[in-house]
């Protein structure tokens, strides 16, 4: 089936192109598409950035969407890639299991987690890529192969966090965590200082998932709350069904002012804090915990027409204090600000494009406006001076200067090469970076 399409092609609605849809049914339909070149296959179009957009042709794999296998005992599921997250959670969850790094939303498919490496809240091994067992690609040849840490090795490294310029990922083996409960006993700390919030870093160890949610900062203070979890002891699973909505009138409203206006933001932080001191609840259930962003599942148009970005980095721990007050200066200057900032520790290992290294990774997300060319400037200028690295799975507005410094991206492209195959697979972010 094909079809047409001008719409939205990101989660952050910043690009809208004409470009051809194609569904695939099984794996004739697909080997048929792959006589053509210059396209890229795309989950559940719930990337930030330009990674599975082709204005030529896009394969949606929404229709190879069966669990082929589930090993209740082993904790091993094995799902065609276009299987979304949000369908298969419940029967895991009943079954006593989950997946060990979820992102922080649950709409997004198995071919995309993989072909972005995701990462989550987790404190280590925060990387889909250590979780995949095996998983069957379909080559630019239509050849299809097994690939796994053991067997065909280069090719799968090359496709956990190769954005689909690989080939078509059709299906993967995924071992999935044990839990005895569907509740995660949680602890919400505030901090209102840098020394604050480093001190955090005891607290980490005894926990196996953490976030940062920032209010406020500049380069004197920063004022926030931290998220820390564990699976609940307590044997229980409850049957926690997905409540999530669309925004009615009365939300999209308020909550549009929140996204657009800095005062409003202000206030909303305000509230916010005074609510999880008052009624700051010590268990809550996994979707609460892992996907709160969830709960107006069309949250993305509160930015407005032109869309919006989300910018990740990670930098050194030492260098945080000045680049959250070069932003905040920048912020400022320009009449600027992001609604929504999230800081991590972070310390993660891997090649080639994945998002890894040790520091504190940061994430914000911005309006786009008529002087977003000022922001793209200012955040490329930043991730030059403090040696930044950006996650690229999100990414919308790194220049290319900044691939072409980077060993371990130049390897991925050489490498990418010396598969001999002929490049059938591109997107606007590959262009953009000349990979
Ligand atoms: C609210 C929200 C929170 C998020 N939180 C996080 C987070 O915490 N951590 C994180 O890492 N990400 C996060 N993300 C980003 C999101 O998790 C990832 O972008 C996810 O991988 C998107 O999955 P998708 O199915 O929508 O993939 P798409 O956006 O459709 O595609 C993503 C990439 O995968 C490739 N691809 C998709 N399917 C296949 C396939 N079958 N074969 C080969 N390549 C394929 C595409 O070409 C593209 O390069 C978040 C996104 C949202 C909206």
């Amino acid at each position: 089936m094909k079809s047409q399409s001008n719409l939205s092609l990101n989660w952050t609605n910043n690009t809208k192109i004409k470009t051809k849809f194609i569904y695939p049914k099984n794996i004739l339909g697909l080997k048929k598409i792959l006589k053509k070149d210059n396209l890229i296959t795309t989950g559940n179009q719930r990337s930030y950035g330009d990674i599975a957009i082709n204005s030529n042709c896009i394969i949606s794999m929404k229709k190879f969407n069966k669990v082929i296998n589930f090993d209740k005992k082993k904790g091993v599921i094995e799902l065609q890639s276009g299987v979304v997250l949000s369908e298969i959670l419940e029967l895991i969850i009943n079954n006593g299991w989950f997946f060990p790094v979820t992102p922080g939303t649950k709409y997004v498919s198995i071919g995309g987690m993989i072909a972005n490496n995701v990462h989550g809240k987790k404190t280590s091994r925060n990387q889909m890529k250590y979780y995949v067992k095996e998983m069957k690609l379909m080559m630019q040849n239509k050849k299809i192969i097994k690939c796994s840490s053991v067997k065909n090795k280069k090719i799968f490294d090359l496709t956990i966090g190769g954005f689909g310029l690989t080939g078509v990922i059709l299906s993967a083996k995924i071992k999935l965590k044990k839990i005895n409960s569907s509740l995660i006993d949680q602890k919400v700390i505030g901090f209102s200082s840098y020394d604050q919030f480093f001190a955090h870093s005891n607290e980490i160890k005894k926990y196996e998932y953490y976030v940062s949610w920032i209010q406020y900062f500049n380069n004197q203070r920063i004022k926030g709350l931290s998220y820390f979890g564990n699976h609940s002891k307590d044997k229980k699973i409850y049957n926690i069904k997905i409540r999530d909505q669309k925004l009615n009138f009365f939300y999209y409203s308020i909550l549009k002012l929140f996204t657009q206006n800095y005062y409003c933001i202000k206030i909303l932080n305000f509230f916010h804090q005074l609510l999880k001191s008052t009624f700051y609840k010590k268990t809550v259930n996994l979707y609460d915990y892992f996907y709160p962003q969830d709960k107006f599942i069309n949250w993305n148009k509160l930015y407005g027409k032109s869309g919006f970005v989300q910018i990740q980095f990670l930098i050194k721990k030492n260098d945080l204090v000045n680049v959250m007050g070069e932003i905040s200066a920048f912020f400022k200057k320009e009449k600027k600000f992001s609604p929504f900032v999230v800081i991590k520790n972070y310390n993660e290992t891997g090649n080639y494009l994945n998002f890894v290294g040790k520091g504190i990774s940061i994430s914000m997300d911005m309006k786009i406006d008529k002087e977003f060319n000022k922001v793209k400037t200012f955040f490329n200028n930043i991730f030059i001076k403090y040696g930044a690295l950006v996650n690229l799975s999100k990414d919308f507005i790194a220049e290319k200067k900044i691939f072409d410094k980077n060993q371990k991206y130049r390897k991925f492209k050489n490498d990418l090469k010396s598969l001999g195959q002929k490049s059938k697979f591109a997107s606007n972010f590959s262009e953009r970076l000349g990979i």
